[in-house]
């Protein structure tokens, strides 16, 4: 190739690269003005593409049943729902913060879930005060991310179970769980669940006694999906 024209394919390739620059700021503009893009997201996004992979955590937003909104299912004896979310949320979180993952405790109607981007949100609520045993897991019924719902789902399934040692409560996920109100307002590309870790009847015990025991099934639930899905998996 002589010069002439390796100076001409130079040129064609600084032009081709000034324009994709031009789409680029003028999609990201356009996207901030339509509000589909905040500047928090814009910088976020830049932040994950130029950092380097080992200093970016996985982030994961856990809800405290009900809190901040109602006590949820109450007990005769005055055990509520939103006491065991909370202990149960905050020590899985430190156990999640301890394994090297960002974690938030949200309240149920926390403001932060509107287009809450995270690498998944699970939501920790418990069954009411019939004495019955078991836990359960939804994902959201009209999934953008059916792969990712899916995995989510199954870890803490089979994560919950085997640290608790309970077994899945099957088949009374209702429409409260699959029409979860949070599905509806994070991000497209969060991954969600919901999971009810037992009834306040039948596994108070376990729930009250043993809240630790109960954190590390929902934490292992969550490190076997990030171990599944990122890149650089934390330790379990
Ligand atoms: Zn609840």
């Amino acid at each position: 190739m002589d010069f002439q024209r390796l100076e001409r394919l130079h040129w064609w390739l600084l032009r081709l690269l000034l324009v994709t620059l031009l789409a680029l700021i003028a999609v990201v503009g356009l996207g901030i003005y339509q509000g589909r893009l905040t500047r928090t997201m814009v910088s976020e996004r830049l932040g994950r593409l130029f950092a380097a992979p080992d200093t970016v955590k996985p982030y994961v937003a856990l809800i405290a049943g009900h809190r901040g909104f109602d006590t949820g299912a109450m007990c005769a004896d005055g055990l509520m729902e939103v006491m065991i979310t909370e202990d149960v949320t905050d020590r899985a979180a430190q156990l999640l913060e301890t394994a090297g993952i960002k974690v938030q405790v949200l309240d149920e109607y926390d403001s932060a879930l509107e287009g809450l981007q995270a690498d998944a949100l699970v939501s920790v609520h418990v069954d009411s005060c019939v004495p019955l045993s078991g836990y359960k897991v939804a994902s959201p019924e009209q999934s953008v991310l059916p792969e990712q719902d899916a995995r989510l789902r199954s870890c803490l399934e089979d994560r919950y179970g085997e640290e608790t040692g309970m077994r899945i409560h099957a088949n009374t996920e209702t429409s409260d769980m699959f029409g979860y109100h949070a599905f509806q307002r994070i991000a497209d590309s969060t991954p969600a669940a919901i999971i009810e870790i037992g009834f306040l009847g039948g596994d108070r015990e376990l729930l009250v006694d043993h809240a630790d025991v109960a954190a590390r099934g929902v934490a292992a639930g969550v490190v076997c999906y990030l171990n599944a899905t990122w890149a650089t998996p934390p330790s379990p």
